[in-house]
């Protein structure tokens, strides 16, 4: 019926003296493609911002640095460890914890079943603090927004804290060392304990022992999850 009438209008224009009839074509509705779901990778994400902050220079501390130490190790673990801050081999390396207080820490992890490669290892301050001193108050608030950001994208379910720098800084309290192992804490929701500098243990090895119950804890905690 449509079509007839169609044939019959055509028929009526061409005798009206209309010869050529343009016809627009239809729109198409193009349909937008959504981006493919862009997967998070924290070991790309850890590796751009060592890059982005690798010339760093919001505290003094940048210009004893010979090499800016980020941080190592598997950015996607349950466990991190965090000490103070790098020394002369750890400056020269640009790597945390390699000298012989790493090395000692190396043998703590593997006494509890744990290689550097499965755990994640930082410090409170990337750069060497001259004389290997402890950091200043005021270089510690300019390097903690580093640490905090490494901790919220490999977001550990343990925090092993080395030393009393990295307890009373990360904790927001002072007390002795002595005191901050009685206790586990919650370091922004995250199971978190305090034990030795391996640095300290190398000067004290009657601490090692009190090191050890601290490593089991952890161990224990580290394989229940
Ligand atoms: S210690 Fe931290 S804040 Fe200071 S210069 Fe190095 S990276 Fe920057």
């Amino acid at each position: 019926m449509l079509q007839k009438s169609v044939k019959q209008y055509l028929e009526y224009l061409k005798l009206s003296g209309i010869q050529d009839i343009f016809f627009r074509p239809p729109k198409v509705k193009k349909i937008k493609k959504k981006p493919p779901p862009q997967i998070f990778d924290p070991a790309q994400k850890l590796k751009e911002l060592e890059e982005k902050y690798r010339n760093c220079k919001k505290c003094p501390l940048w210009e004893g640095r010979n090499k800016f130490c980020y941080g190592n190790g598997n950015p996607q673990t349950k466990l991190m460890l965090i000490g103070e801050g790098p020394g002369v081999d750890e400056d020269r390396a640009g790597k945390v914890f390699v000298g012989k207080a790493g090395q000692l820490l190396t043998k703590m992890l593997h006494a509890i079943k744990l290689t550097r490669d499965e755990v994640y290892i930082a410090n409170i301050v990337k750069c060497r603090p001259p004389e290997n001193r402890n950091p200043l108050p005021e270089e510690k608030k300019m390097c903690l927004p580093y640490l905090e950001e490494q901790i919220s994208i490999i977001k550990p379910q343990i925090l092993l804290l080395l030393g009393r720098v990295a307890a009373a800084t990360l904790l927001e309290m002072d007390i002795p060392l002595k005191a901050f192992r009685e206790q586990t804490y919650s370091y922004k929701g995250i199971k978190t304990y305090v034990s030795y500098h391996p640095a300290a243990l190398l000067r004290n090895i009657g601490w090692k022992k009190f090191a050890w119950i601290d490593l089991q804890k952890v161990q224990k905690d580290y394989q229940s999850l």
